[in-house]
């Protein structure tokens, strides 16, 4: 399950982000909307530990993630998480491979090639598992991104912008590799995006739920619009409160 009430957050000296309450069934899939700035990689954050809950309750794959310490959702993240990040972050000084078995070894538990080797091909990337990211094109570097994200077969998947990077094929392909990956292994997928592409491409999946953060200083007290979507589709908005 993923839900939320109450869910606040504010930066330092920023103006305070309210979510409108939300409930999804797991696993589910999930597009988070809204122009630029209006919450979504804070939610992703959130969502993925990264940032403390500082008011309402958060409840991500069985766990009520407000309250915990550090230490434990450290722990949580490790074996539930799997996130492609706006910024790619595969290391430099590691081939393809060696970024796959990273996450495993940095959290004490042994690489396992068979699983990057079955990742990469299912991504088309297979010839490329003993290059460095530097040698990668953008969308081949995505694809090791979402590679890496599996390996440790999370219940959750978070994508920030997956597209940025990539052109018109490539956004299909990659949103259809995400689908797909999340689907197979039954985990959750969220995806914060505010392209058109992304969001026209998946307003004719029915299993992918939907989020509107509208993230305007205008904009009235918190409230959940329907957009006039039907059949299994759900929307949801929310506002960012004024500081
Ligand atoms: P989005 O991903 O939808 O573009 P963000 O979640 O990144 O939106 O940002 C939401 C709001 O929080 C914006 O006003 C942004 O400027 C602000 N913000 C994001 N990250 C920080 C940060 N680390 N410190 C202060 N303000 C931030
Ligand atoms: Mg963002």
């Amino acid at each position: 399950m993923l839900a939320w009430t109450g869910l606040r957050h504010r930066y330092p000296g920023g103006a305070e982000i309210a979510y409108a309450d939300c409930t999804l069934p797991a696993p589910c899939h999930l597009l988070l909307r809204g122009a630029s700035g209006s919450g979504k990689s804070t939610l992703l954050a959130l969502l993925a530990g990264l940032l403390r809950v500082q008011q309402g309750q958060l409840n991500v794959a069985g766990t009520n993630l407000a309250g915990m310490s550090p230490r434990a959702l450290d722990a949580w993240r490790g074996e539930t998480l799997g996130v492609v990040p706006q910024r790619l972050h595969l290391s430099e000084a590691l081939t393809v491979a060696e970024n796959l078995a990273l996450p495993a070894l940095a959290a004490g538990q042994g690489a396992d090639p068979a699983r990057a080797a079955e990742l990469l091909a299912a991504l088309d990337i297979a010839e490329l598992a003993h290059r460095r990211p530097h040698q990668l094109s953008v969308g081949q570097a995505q694809r090791v991104a979402i590679a890496r994200a599996l390996m440790r077969r999370p219940r959750l998947l978070l994508a920030d912008e997956p597209s940025a990077n990539l052109d018109d094929e490539h956004t299909l392909h990659m949103l259809a590799l995400l689908l797909d990956a999340a689907e197979s292994q039954g985990c959750t997928l969220v995806i914060a995006s505010h392209d058109a592409r992304v969001v026209e491409a998946l307003s004719t999946r029915d299993e992918v739920a939907e989020i509107v953060l509208r993230g305007r200083p205008s904009a009235g007290p918190m409230s959940s619009r329907p957009t006039g979507l039907s059949g299994s589709r759900t929307s949801f908005s929310s506002d960012e409160g004024s500081a």
